[in-house]
Parts: structure tokens; sequence; C-alpha cells
């Protein structure tokens, strides 16, 4: 499956799946990527690569790829869309008629029903320059502040809860320095060999190497146990109350870094007070963690420092999702792990953009830059920046938006690279939404689970196709670059939405001062579309293609031209000044078991597949290792189902019905299963439910009630 013989060009750029960000050498020949080989200068992993890095590139050149624009027959023939989930034939189209359709049915609906009307996903798939455009468009060409995307179902909570305790909701420190200078390493809701599988390896490497000592808190049995010290194996949804007691312990034992907490912080007794209703036998209770792995842990935090915390969508994906963050940022600053190399807060972003999209502006909530849309002073910035005036709502996330379709409040879509349908809670219930939409532009790679709701696909590119920037998971900004032509005629996302914007406007519905300094949308490059960005966004402000291509490794907030970047944040203070301590509450899972649904159900993903599996399921190497949706059974519930020959699950919760293959496995303890969501044939989120954190609307993807019994052969 890897293409042999002499490539006739190398050419370097970062990978597309996860967040770690390694770049590696896209060798071509013949206008197709021939293999990926490993680049000694790749800043973040030098010569090491996943399986997916190596080989999840195959789905470039997938015959499924979309090559020209597709409309609906009903569009083109001028007649209403037809009733229910059938929207009628594709019809292949010029870019022209494509792109002129979907401005006007996106501008109809604005006048129409107002810009609120219109809601716009844009996506972490794409490059920074792309993101800043689509939240360009949304706010400057539409007028809305509906843009969200699947940021929202990963790290919200880590960005609220952050921007609370510290003022700032990124990754305090780099994963290099995590790697070789902590002492003790906490990873909490990361399945980091599976997820982030390079940094999983430089995790390893910390353990094996320097004896750094690793504690695992999780309720699977995952990989990364092997090496760890102690493994913490909670019930799901009990982490506020597993790191409360962690803490009691560390403050009743004489632990906590008392300068730091005097020095650098705030709201510390309110604290101190909550603490004393979570002491060990309680939390044992709660967690299922016994007593005395409580002290051992509380003891190696205690007296191991600089401790990294890291953690992924095992602590945000639950109604208390912010709640679980600002727990771990009270344990880091307790233990004055802040600000200092082989500490910090280390949040590991799933896919390989979603910092960037977030950082520019893909949130209902910020311009580019966490400028809030609320505050006077930003958005009269970016008035003045873009020449328009911009709506002073909070818009609606994704897990708002589509609801809201159904309410009728929002009648028109524009979705990037995104797919609901495989992504959200309670897919049954997003396709009776996207049913409900007047229009659906949807730009994307391949015919998708979503696309059956749209009304126009255009053609994008990969990130082999196309030049621009990535952000990875500790906010270093890297560069994208094109390698081969675009497949067909599909192209780069920054070019379908400048022209999809210039058309708009042309309308002349939306009163736009031509004068203002970025109110057009002539981009000629991607180089050029980053000039901008760095002029409205203050923490890109000394980002530009030119240090970017002199091998400068650019890590936020970079404030100028001369501005090195910030490896650590928090250096000295915190972005808010003090930290700020949260007392934080144990609360019980949303979806409870009871006696028709006993079980609890955990989702996640595998190594070799990503996300949706757009892109996996279409790479021939991943699929001839994993081609099918495994569901992980403990021993001991197999046994109990007569799991014996005949493995095939049906898992049903109070919402959905999925089946999909068993794997007995003791990963998993007895009442616990795992499934992942890369495959439509079993799509797991059929089953989970939209109950959503109150701050950061994360959707609870962690704890689902289900039954599950054996399919019988026919
Ligand atoms: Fe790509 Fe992540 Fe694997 Fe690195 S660890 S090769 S960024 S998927």
């Amino acid at each position: 499956s890897v293409g042999k013989g002499k490539a006739e060009k190398v050419v370097t750029t970062t990978c597309t799946y996860c967040g770690v960000g390694c770049q590696f050498d896209l060798n071509v020949k013949d206008g197709k990527i021939l293999r990926v080989t490993s680049n000694p200068n790749a800043p973040v992993n030098g010569m090491r690569l996943c399986v997916k890095g190596r080989y999840g590139y195959q789905f470039v050149h997938h015959p499924q790829r979309l090559t020209r624009p597709l409309v609906r027959q009903y569009l083109l023939e001028g007649k209403p869309r037809p009733a229910g989930a059938d929207r009628g034939p594709w019809v292949e189209v010029d870019w022209d008629t494509a792109l002129n359709l979907t401005a006007q049915k996106l501008d109809d609906a604005r006048l129409q029903f107002g810009a609120d009307s219109v809601g716009i996903l844009a996506s972490a798939k794409c490059t920074n320059e792309e993101n800043y455009l689509m939240n360009k468009l949304a706010r400057q060409v539409i007028g809305t502040n509906n843009i969200d995307h699947c940021a929202r179902l990963c790290h919200s909570s880590t960005v609220a809860g952050l921007a609370l305790a510290y003022g700032s909701g990124a990754m305090s420190n780099t994963m290099k320095d995590v790697a070789e200078q902590s002492q003790a390493l906490f990873v909490i809701g990361s399945n980091t060999t599976e997820q982030h599988p390079v940094f999983g390896t430089m995790l390893r490497q910390a353990v094996l190497r320097r004896g750094v000592k690793l504690i695992v808190a999780d309720p699977r049995r995952i990989d990364l146990c092997e090496f760890a010290t102690l493994h913490l194996q909670q019930r799901p949804g009990t982490d506020i109350a597993l790191l409360n007691g962690l803490m009691y312990i560390i403050l009743e034992k004489g632990w906590a870094d008392e300068a730091f907490i005097a020095e650098r912080t705030e709201n510390f007794d309110a604290f101190r007070e909550n603490l004393k209703d979570y002491p060990p036998e309680k939390v044992a209770e709660i967690t299922g963690v016994p007593v005395e792995q409580l002290y051992a842990a509380a003891e190696i935090m205690g007296t191991h420092k600089p401790m990294a915390v890291i953690w992924a969508m095992g602590i945000t994906q639950h109604i208390v999702g912010v709640q679980n963050v600002l727990s771990l940022a009270n344990l880091q600053m307790l233990l004055g792990n802040m600000g200092i190399p082989g500490g910090g807060v280390n949040p590991l972003r799933g896919q390989n953009n979603v910092q960037g999209a977030c950082d520019m502006g893909g949130l209902p909530d910020v311009y580019p830059g966490y400028q809030k849309v609320t505050l006077d002073e930003a958005r009269q910035r970016f008035e003045q920046a873009w020449g328009a005036s911009l709506s002073p709502n909070l818009g609606m996330t994704v897990t708002e938006m589509i609801p809201a379709a159904c309410e009728g409040k929002i009648k028109a879509m524009l979705i990037m690279g995104e797919n609901p349908v495989m992504s959200d809670p309670d897919s049954n219930h997003v396709r009776h939404c996207l049913e409900r939409l007047d229009f659906m532009a949807l730009i994307e790679i391949f015919p998708s689970e979503t696309s059956v709701y749209a009304d126009v696909l255009l053609p994008a590119v990969t990130f082999a196709e196309k030049d621009g920037t990535f952000t990875n998971t500790e906010r270093r900004i890297q560069r994208v670059r094109q390698a081969i032509d675009p497949i067909g005629e599909a192209r780069p996302d920054w070019i379908i939405l400048s022209g999809l914007a210039k058309r708009i406007l042309q309308r002349g519905n939306r009163k736009i001062d031509a004068s203002a300094p970025f109110a057009g949308w002539e981009y000629t490059s991607p180089a050029q579309i980053m000039d901008e960005v760095a002029a409205v966004t203050p923490i890109y402000a000394g980002v530009d293609y030119e240090r970017l291509d002199r091998g400068e490794s650019l890590q936020w907030p970079v404030r100028g031209k001369d501005h090195p970047g910030t490896p650590i944040l928090h250096v000295g203070q915190f972005t808010r000044g003090r930290g700020k301590f949260h007392p934080t509450v144990h609360v019980p899972p949303a979806d409870q078991p009871d006696g028709q649904f006993p079980m609890i159900l955990t989702t996640g993903r595998v190594l070799y597949h990503w996300h949706g599996g757009e892109m996996t399921r279409r790479a021939e190497t991943l699929m001839a290792i994993y081609d099918r949706p495994l569901v992980e059974i403990s021993p001991e519930d197999a046994e109990a189902l007569g799991v014996n020959g005949n493995r095939r699950l049906r898992l049903t919760s109070r919402r959905g019905s999925i089946e999909a293959e068993a794997w007995v496995t003791d990963r998993v303890p007895p009442g616990l299963l795992h499934a992942n969501f890369h495959f439509p044939e079993s799509p797991t989120n059929e089953l989970t439910i939209a109950a959503l954190d109150p701050i950061s609307k994360i959707p609870d993807f962690k704890v689902t009630a289900v039954r599950v019994e054996l399919v019988k052969e026919p």
C-alpha cells in the first residue's frame, strides 16, 4: 500500500489528524503521494510518527473524493424543496452556479428571518486562515455570532474552566518540557497512547528512561496503565470527588505549596472549606478507588515536583466538564506546579487544528484571539477593521444550533468539514433537526452522513493540496504546505469562502464600509490572510509566513515581530493576575442506570481511526488493521451474557439502539462498556445523551446508561 520508487519532490508539512502536530515529509511522484517519511527537524516529533501519520494519507487519493460541486435538482429548477428527508437527486454544476445559489440562499435567509437564522460551523480540520475567514464571513458578511465547531464537543470545558481559573484557556506547557522535566505525571481522562500517540510515546519514555512517577486515573485499564506506578480506576463521572479527595489528603499531610498559594492565588479559604466535604472514606465510596490508593497517589503528587497534569475528553465530556477542569486547575495551584517547566495544565486538544479554529474565532462568544463579542471595545475594534456593524449578542453553540433548527429558529446552515450526524450526541435527533433546515451548504472532501441533508455540496481539498497553518495543542503555529494539485475541481476552503463572501456582499444587502482596512475579500494567498489575522489578533501579532518558513517555531502569544513566542504560560503571574481557586461539588451524571438500562457505556476512539472515520476508513492500511467497530465488554459480563462464539451485541439506551461486535477484554471492569464512534454502521451517538454542561454546553459522551443483549444469529 505504500508507493515504491523515487519521489520527484518532498514537501514538509503538518499531520492532518491529531493535535500533537507532528511534521513529516510527503513524498510525491506523478502528482500522487507515494509515502510519508519522517523529518528529523520536526519540532514536536523528530523522527517519531504514529500509524495514522505514517499511513493515514491514503484517503487523499480515494476514488470517493468529491471533485465537482453538486446541487440538488430542485434548486436548479427553481422548485420548492421536496418534503421529508430525501432532498432529491444531485446534479453536477460549475463553481459559479454552486456559489451563486449558496450566496443567494444564505442571504435570503438573512433577509427574511434575520442574521441569527443562519448557523455556521467552522472546522478543526481546516487551516487557521480558513477558520479566520469563516469567522469573518459569519460576523461581517452574515452579521451573526452563530458560529461554532467541534471544539464544543471536546475541549469547550477546558477553555471555559481554565479561563475562569487562570484567564487563559490553553495548554500551559510544551510536550517536550512535560516529558523531559517533570518528576511526576498525572494523566486523567486521556487515552494518550491511542489518541495522541507520539506524545504517549514521550510519556512512556519519561517513565522508562527517567523513572518518572506516572499516575493514571481512568475507568478503563488503558494501555498507559502498563507504565503507571498507580492506576486509579474511578467510576465514570466521579472525577470531582476523586480530585477533591486527593486535595483533601494533600492539605492534611502538609504537601500544599503555601508560598505559591499566598503569593499567586485567591479564594483559597472558600476552596479549603469545600474540601472538608471530601474525606477519603467518602471519596472511596463515591469513586470506587480504595482509600490506600488515594493516599498513595496524593503522596506521589505531594512529594514529586514538578508534576504535570494531562487530560483529554475523559475530563471534559461531562455535564460537569467545566467543574472537572476547575478541580484540576485547583490541584496545580495547590501544589505550586504552574508557570514552571515539567508542570502545568496540559489539556490535549483532539483535532489537528482545534486549537487554531478556537484561536481564529470559530466560537460564538469570541472574535479571533478570544476577544469577547460582548465587550464594546472588542466589537468596535472589529467593526473598524471589517467595516461592518457587528452583532453584540452571544451566538449559539453547535449543541444549541441544531436543536434550534427543529424549533424553526435556524433556517440555513453553512458547514465546513464537519459531520454532526456522526459526531454529535443523540444522532437520531440531529438527523431529525437537519431535515427541517430550509437550506444547508456543506464544504467537504467526501460525501458524508451529514451530506444527505445538504442542498449544495462544495468539494474542498485535503491538507496535502493547500497552504496554510495549523496550531497544535501546545499553541505552536506550524506550516501546512501544498504537495499536490487539487484533485478534480476541488478548491481550498479559503478560496471557496472568499468566493462565497464576495457573492453575498455583491447582492448589496449588507452595508460595508469599503474603506475599512480589512473590509475586502480579495485574497490571493493564505500568507496574506495570516497578515490580516496578525493585525487583528494580539496573540498572533508577530506571526508571519516568513518567520515560519525560516524555521522559527512559534507558540502564542507572539506579541510582535521580535517576540519569540511563549512556550510556557503563567510564568510569574497568571493571565488574569492571581489564579483563582474554585470550590467544586460532585454531581452524579445525568443518565443514571436503572433496572432497564443497568450498565454504563463510555465512548471514545481507537488508535487506528479518527473522529467520524471519514478519512481513516478510506485509508487501506488502517482498515487492514481495524475494519469494524468493536465494543469492549468485561470477561465477567461476557460470560453472564453467554458471549461464546456468538459475539455480536445489541446496545440499547433511552434514545436508540446499535449493533456491534464484542471485544471481550479486561480493559473495562464489570458493568462498563466502551464503544467508538468511527463507523456509521454502528452509530454510537444514537445512544448518547444531549445533556449539556451548563457553562460550556458540552454533551456528556462519557456516561450513557444502556442494556446489552446478544444478537441471535438468524
Ligand atoms: Fe499525526 Fe497525531 Fe500521529 Fe503525530 S501523533 S502522526 S500528529 S496522528
